[in-house]
């Protein structure tokens, strides 16, 4: 152990905690420099309709690409920011930057459907967040029905009565909500009803676990839920066809997972989007 005086406290370390306290120190410095140099790179990873195989929308994923320590992965700084409340910054970074690939896609006949961004817990109890958000699709010229915003259990079961009302200040708005990972917090039923959401993304590690009977019968379940509460399904982390067609028996609608594609930079993606160009009639998602 080593000791440290700061003021009148003494601060103990062993040598992994030491590390460790280093290691989070040096991310946050990385990534305040990232947020002045524009270090963060948003990527996107398609969702599919499972049936026809077209292209429903996207998600927006933040990469940190730093040039000396390389590509820094979401698992590792995304937790560090949420403690520093850096996310606050990142998170409206990656929303401006969705907005404006967004725009484009749209403005060039290659996309009619909705971005999905993800909403940290720090930002979701911002008080100003709609007008924030308001400011950035304003900025872009973009309508707030182009926008999904997918939010975790976590976020809105820490105070559900006060979620519900900031989730329907979004939705009336036009700005779809999502339910990321779901299954894996501790929502409650009771309250995933009166939540004003859209969608129900099923975490990867259930869609995993279908191999066997009572692995798909638990997703079998979630999607009756869903739709009994007339949510859509999206399937998350779906990597291989066994997979992809237990889902369509189940009556799946909508996956998004490495089987389709990974997760894809801007120009990739728009490359993607050419050999997807969206149908005449009109976009059923959109329209509802
Ligand atoms: P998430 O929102 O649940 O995103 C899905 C994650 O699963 C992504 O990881 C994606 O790359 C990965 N994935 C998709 N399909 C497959 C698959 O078939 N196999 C496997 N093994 N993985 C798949 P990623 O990009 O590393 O992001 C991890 C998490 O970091 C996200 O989970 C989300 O919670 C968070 N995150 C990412 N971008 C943002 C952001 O802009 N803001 C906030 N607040 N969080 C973000
Ligand atoms: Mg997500
Ligand atoms: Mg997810
Ligand atoms: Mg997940």
């Amino acid at each position: 152990y080593h000791a440290k005086q700061k003021g009148n406290h003494y601060l103990f370390f062993n040598d992994s905690m030491n590390e460790q306290a280093v290691k989070r120190l040096q991310i946050e410095n990385l990534m305040r420099y990232g947020l002045k140099e524009d270090h963060f790179v948003v990527y996107y990873q398609p969702k599919m309709n499972i049936k026809t195989g077209e292209l429903v929308g996207m998600e927006a994923l933040v990469r940190f690409i730093t040039p000396k320590k390389g590509v820094i992965s979401p698992g590792v700084f995304i937790p560090i920011a949420e403690e520093t409340g850096q996310i606050i910054e990142i998170g409206e970074v990656v929303l401006d930057k969705a907005c404006q690939d967004v725009k484009r896609w749209i403005d060039k006949g290659l996309f009619n459907g909705r971005v999905a961004v993800n909403l940290s817990a720090k930002q979701f109890s911002l008080p100003d967040l709609t007008t924030r958000i308001d400011i950035i699709l304003q900025k872009n010229q973009l309508p707030s029905y182009f926008l999904e915003l997918e939010i975790t259990e976590g976020t809105v079961m820490d105070d559900p009565k006060e979620a519900i009302s900031i989730m329907r200040s979004l939705s009336a708005r036009g700005i779809h909500l999502a339910m990321d990972d779901f299954g894996t917090g501790y929502s409650s039923l009771a309250y995933l009803k009166q939540f004003p959401l859209n969608t129900l993304k099923v975490d990867k590690a259930f869609i995993d676990d279908m191999g066997n009977e009572r692995g798909k019968n638990m997703v079998d379940s979630i999607v009756t839920i869903a739709h009994n509460l007339d949510l859509h399904v999206v399937a998350e982390g779906v990597e291989n066809e066994v997979q992809l067609s237990i889902l369509e028996e189940l009556n799946c609608q909508t996956v998004q997972g490495y089987y389709y594609s990974k997760p894809l930079s801007s120009s990739e993606f728009e490359q993607f989007l050419k050999q997807h160009i969206p149908s005449d009639k009109p976009n059923l998602q959109l329209v509802q």
